[in-house]
């Protein structure tokens, strides 16, 4: 039985290989996805909590400024209404008192007459200058006719050491000329106050400006960071100054961190409020539970690998086994089949050994026994072969008795014939469903065969080898019919042929 070139247990292994790498790279990247997912959403929420907060802040400094600016248009009026004759002016310093006082990121309130000179203040801490003409708001007021409120650059309060952010209001005579401005001081305090509220991490900001780009207040606070001009920061120019409110994600060219930036402008004010958080700050609870997961995934991998590999491992081993085994089988079937072969067979001649004739001829009996059919058999003695040997040698005598053999087995015509070598140089062929007159010719036919091979023989009459062949069949197999009386019979018949003179025919007839 021939071995399959590739053993189904190949095709085992590989696939056993294959869907533990598969299932390998399936919980990796199914873990990868999860965690791409996690860090899309902590994004996005971050964006949403920055975009929250600038709109708080944005409603914080809208209040903020409105509060002081709806004061300013009381001061205004009154202004314009009362005059600034000292009766007034006296009026006025209660009215602005109590609105300090009343307010909380009111400080101070002042009002300049046309010409900048102070007229009256509230007396608080951060105060305006005696003369305010040479200052930014006022030159403003006195050039643009509009009566809008004005927001200033920040400006270092001498009086109070801190930052303070002006607005202040053109005051109009009632001929409708300029006749001054109205002043209010805003702590910056206020803003940074609410600004420490809010948990922006180590590296979040939060930016208080005029659209113009000039800081106003900012979280975290630095010496230089108040009244600084900004406009030319890539985030200001290329969104802030463009669009009313948005979110970015822009690395600083300062301090290189990445932030999610949310801006808004105000409504009604020239200013907008941004809120920055960190994007690492941002991602550092997702990072921190991505090494966590994806170290679990490893291991879990790692181990799924490991036992998957011992498994194939195992596998091979067991096919391998089975291979060998089988191997082995096939080695031991084609041994016995062998050794069968020689048990049976006559190395000499490759004819059937005495030990097949023995089986072979009570198997016959037995089926013609059944059959109630013929059996024959014939017995052959080649004539003077102990000359030949002696004179031609025991090899030729050796190659003589092979094609002797040879010839015998062309005469096996029948399923159930055989030819054997029956010992020394006597052969025998059985002759099945033969009766004696069948089997007569048949012996002729051998005798005429062997001696056509003319094979020298210089001791034999005829000069060739011949041989002296008895034959015995039963024509009809009876039940106490015995191979030995059939073997019996041919071998009397053979010793007649030999007493009447050898390279002839006997048949072995009953007494
Ligand atoms: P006969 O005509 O009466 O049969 O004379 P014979 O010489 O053949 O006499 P016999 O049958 O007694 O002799 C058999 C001889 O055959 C003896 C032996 O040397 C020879 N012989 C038997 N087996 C072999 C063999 O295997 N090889 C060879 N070369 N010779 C064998
Ligand atoms: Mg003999
Ligand atoms: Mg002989």
């Amino acid at each position: 039985m021939p071995l399959p070139r590739v053993l189904p247990g190949f095709y085992s292994t590989r696939l056993a290989t294959v869907f533990v790498v598969l299932v390998c790279l399936l919980l990796l990247f199914i873990d990868s996805m999860r965690s791409w997912e996690a860090k899309e959403r902590r994004l996005s929420e971050a964006e949403m909590s920055t975009s929250n907060m600038t709109w708080s802040l944005a409603q914080h400094a809208e209040a903020t400024l409105k509060e002081v600016d709806s004061i300013l248009i009381g001061l205004v009026e009154r202004v314009g209404v009362d005059g600034a004759e000292p009766p007034a002016i006296d009026r006025l310093r209660g009215f602005l008192s109590s609105r300090v006082a009343s307010v909380a990121q009111l400080h101070s309130l002042s009002v300049f007459d046309r010409y900048g000179r102070l007229l009256v203040d509230s007396q608080t801490s951060i105060s305006a200058p005696r003369y305010g003409a040479d200052q930014e708001y006022f030159i403003h007021h006195r050039d643009h006719v509009d009566t809008g409120p004005y927001i200033g650059v920040p400006i270092k309060s001498k009086t109070a050491g801190g930052w303070i952010i002006t607005l202040s209001r053109t005051i109009k005579l009632k001929d409708g000329s300029f006749g001054g401005v109205a002043l209010a001081n805003i702590d910056i305090r206020h803003f940074q106050q609410f600004y420490d509220s809010f948990d922006i991490g180590r590296n979040g900001m939060i930016y208080f400006a005029l659209d113009k780009g000039i800081v106003l207040a900012r979280r975290p606070l630095r010496n230089d960071s108040v009244g600084k001009d900004i406009s030319n920061a890539p985030a200001f120019r290329e969104y802030i100054a463009h669009s009313k409110s948005g979110t970015i994600l822009i690395r600083s060219s300062q301090d290189e961190v990445e932030r999610i930036v949310s801006y808004r402008h105000l409504d009604g004010y020239p200013m907008y409020v941004a809120a920055a958080l960190s994007k690492e700050e941002v991602l550092a609870p997702w990072l921190a539970d991505t090494y966590l997961h994806s170290a679990g995934v490893l291991v879990l991998a790692s181990v799924l690998g490991v036992l998957g590999s011992r498994l194939v491992a195992q596998l091979r081993l067991r096919i391998r086994a089975e291979r060998d085994a089988l191997e082995a089988r096939v080695t031991l079937e084609k041994l016995n089949q062998t050794l069968e072969k020689l048990a049976l067979q006559d190395s000499l001649t490759r004819l059937a050994n005495r030990r097949q004739f023995d089986i072979v001829i009570e198997d016959e009996l037995n089926r013609a026994k059944r059959n109630r059919g013929s059996l024959a058999l014939i017995l052959i003695d080649v004539d003077h072969f102990k000359q030949y040997n002696d004179i031609y040698g025991h090899q030729a005598g050796d190659a003589c008795l092979r094609q002797i053999g040879n010839t015998l087995k062309s005469f096996e015509r029948r399923s159930g014939d055989l030819a054997a070598r029956y010992g020394g140089e006597e052969f025998t062929v059985i002759l099945s469903d033969t009766d004696r007159a069948g089997a007569t010719i048949v012996a002729r036919n051998v005798c005429q065969a062997v001696r056509n091979l003319g094979i020298a023989h210089s001791a034999s009459p005829g000069r060739s080898v011949t041989i002296s062949i008895g034959v015995s069949a039963f024509d009809v197999v009876e039940r106490d019919d015995t191979a030995d009386a059939l073997i019996e019979n041919a071998d009397q018949a053979m010793y007649m042929a030999k007493a009447a003179g050898r390279d002839q025919v006997r048949l072995f007839i009953e007494a």
